[in-house]
């Protein structure tokens, strides 16, 4: 076992709020049990440009509650490369770092897999608001997005009723509709559009006439934004239907904010275990919140496809939504 006495921390990929809860973490877990701890600024391309800075207790001060990343974040094309890959390496080991984890997406574990062929011991924490990482039921930061879009649709519903229209609200997710779909069970959404299941647009439409026929005075369809084109899909729900039908994207708001409650203990969750796995000799290793545990498990399984949907919560939401 080999004995650890520097780490380095960074965040990759899209930002996420609780991830400065998971740097906290790292940083006072590890002064907790005597390891020095260096953040690297600005992702992979930080750590190529060798922007690393030892932290303290007070550099983590003040930020559980702040959304986005204190070490900011970057998307890095050299890190693609073995020449880049090698000068993250050697960043880490001029300095004595033995060991570097990385919080972020799968595109940041791969670097992170990358890095240990060269000798890294690595350890990646699932931070992105997608939830379109294998291997664990949550991300840091998926709660705090659904809670965002709840709370946008709840100021459209006010004009989507007072004008009684269709609003169809395009959220986040790529090519992962969870935030679609549970946004749109939380909202009671009348339609939940999501890539991974197919939908049919004159069923829509006709479940927009009935509602309307039983008195509602509007609709709300959420629509992940891996489907397609949303302005198109709203013309042709328009033509079908005959209702004034208005989009919203919510775009990058979803990502921004305080972190939800569940958000700022997951990523203190994850943060802490990230140090007990590198402390107990563990490399490779990605942080997992399974069933309400934090365990840790091979990086390789987040390369894994996805698992499918929650076809449970989908058909309820079909059922509630009739
Ligand atoms: P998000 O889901 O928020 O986009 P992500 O970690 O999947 O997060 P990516 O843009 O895929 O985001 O990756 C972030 C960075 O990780 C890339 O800019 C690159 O520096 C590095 N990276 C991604 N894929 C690889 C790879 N195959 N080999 C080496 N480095 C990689």
């Amino acid at each position: 076992m080999v004995e650890i006495k520097k780490i380095a921390v960074l965040t990759s990929g899209g930002d996420a709020p609780g991830m400065n809860s998971a740097i906290r973490a790292v940083v006072r877990k590890s002064i907790f049990h005597s390891l020095q701890i260096y953040g690297v600024y600005r992702g992979y391309e930080g750590l190529i440009n060798g922007e690393i800075k030892e932290m303290e207790l007070g550099s983590v001060a003040d930020i559980v509650h702040r959304g986005g990343t204190i070490l900011r974040s970057a998307r890095c094309d050299e890190m693609f490369t073995k020449d880049g890959q090698k000068k993250a390496a050697m960043q880490l080991f001029n300095r004595g770092i033995e060991a570097l984890i990385v919080i972020g997406g799968d595109g940041s574990y791969r670097g992170a897999q990358d890095l240990a062929q060269f000798g890294v011991r690595v350890v990646g924490i699932p931070g992105t608001i997608d939830n379109d990482i294998s291997g664990t039921d949550y991300t840091i930061g998926f709660d705090t997005a659904v809670n965002t879009v709840v709370d946008s649709v709840s100021k459209l519903r006010d004009t989507a009723t007072s004008h009684e229209r269709v609003f169809i609200v395009e959220v986040m997710g790529r090519k992962c509709g969870d935030i679609a779909l549970r946004s749109g069970v939380a909202i009671g959404a009348e339609s939940i559009l999501i890539p991974e299941l197919p939908f049919d647009l004159q069923e829509i439409s006709e479940k927009l006439l009935r509602g309307f026929k039983r008195g509602k005075n509007h609709s709300i369809i959420i629509a992940a934004e891996g489907i397609g084109d949303i302005r198109d899909l709203a013309r042709k729900i328009e033509e079908y239907s005959g209702f004034d039908t208005r989009v919203t994207i919510l775009g990058h708001i979803q990502r921004g904010g305080a972190p939800s409650a569940f958000d700022s203990v997951l990523g203190a969750r994850m943060g802490g275990k990230a140090i007990e796995v590198l402390l107990e000799g563990k490399s490779e290793v990605m942080i997992s919140f399974i069933k309400n545990d934090i365990i840790d498990r091979p990086l390789k399984d987040a390369f894994k496809p996805k698992p499918p949907i929650d076809r449970k919560l989908y058909n309820l939401a079909n059922e509630l939504a009739i």
